[in-house]
């Protein structure tokens, strides 16, 4: 790891330090290999060559986890990854204790998930916040839409680079507890069906908030499968993964 740096209360940057390679495979979306905080000793897992993930038998003090490459860059040997700070759970905590040094693994990437279309939905929670920056910093610049984000209040908003077209609307909880408010639900419930096909919609954030999204976009929306991609980030009260 090179930096860490606490971009709004919650959310706590980190830039891993990486070869060419792996930094040019650790993402968009990157399987972390989390090591508990203060185990001395974490004993890692081998990556077989078909990517699966081959635990060492026991406790083992590694869990894996879910994150973004916000940002990745192969010739710097560099992947920026943001933490929301939730308190609990490995990785949340491995990234409040993280400070230059700390080692953590890869264990491959994948898609966001996203496409391209004329008209764009994205929907999600801090958690979301990383995919959203990458998918309006690469979008066409003629696109157009809507932007929901939904974050803690004012003080988590980050500044967006997106096409001009597209509206970028901040939902704030103002004291609601992150995975209980239905504000996303709602205000995609207050969107009319853009006019044509040329759409789609992508939504991440806590999975029952994705759930009611999912369902207002197949049904009212009409949305076909490649239309729309809606997946839920973290589920409330429980863990993504057991603990290593
Ligand atoms: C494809 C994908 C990409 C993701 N990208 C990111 C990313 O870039 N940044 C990011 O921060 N997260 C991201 N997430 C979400 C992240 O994987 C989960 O939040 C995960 O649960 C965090 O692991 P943990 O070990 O901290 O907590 P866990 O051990 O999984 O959970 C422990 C407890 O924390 C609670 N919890 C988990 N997440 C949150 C939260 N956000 N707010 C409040 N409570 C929570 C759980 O309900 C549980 O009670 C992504 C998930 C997926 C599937």
């Amino acid at each position: 790891m090179t930096s860490v740096t606490d971009v709004t209360p919650s959310v706590r940057r980190v830039v891993l330090s990486a070869t060419s390679a792996a930094a040019a495979a650790a993402g968009p979306t990157v399987s972390l290999l989390v090591p508990r905080v203060g185990d001395p000793a974490p004993r890692w897992p081998d990556v077989a060559r078909d990517g699966r993930i081959v635990w060492p038998p026991g406790s083992h003090g590694v869990s894996l986890r879910s994150y973004t490459a916000r940002r990745q860059d192969a010739d710097r040997g560099e992947v920026e990854i943001d933490f929301v700070l939730h308190g609990d759970g490995p990785a949340a905590a491995w990234a409040a204790a993280a400070g230059p040094g700390a080692m953590i693994a890869a264990a491959g990437g994948g898609p966001l998930g996203d496409r391209p279309a004329g008209w764009l939905l994205l929907a999600g929670d801090e958690t979301a916040l990383p995919a959203i920056t990458r998918i309006l910093a690469t979008a066409a610049p003629s696109t157009r839409g809507v932007a929901l984000v939904e974050v803690a209040d004012a003080a988590e908003e980050q500044p967006l680079t997106a096409p001009e077209g597209v509206q970028v609307r901040w939902l704030h909880r103002d004291g609601t507890p992150p995975g209980e408010s239905t504000l996303l639900a709602d205000a995609v419930a207050a969107l009319d069906r853009p006019a044509g096909d040329d759409l789609f919609a992508w939504v991440a954030a806590e999975s029952a908030a994705v759930r009611a999204v999912r369902a207002d976009l197949r049904g009212r929306w009409g949305l076909g499968r490649v239309q729309h991609h809606a997946i839920g980030y973290w589920r409330r009260g429980r863990a993504m993964a057991p603990a290593g």
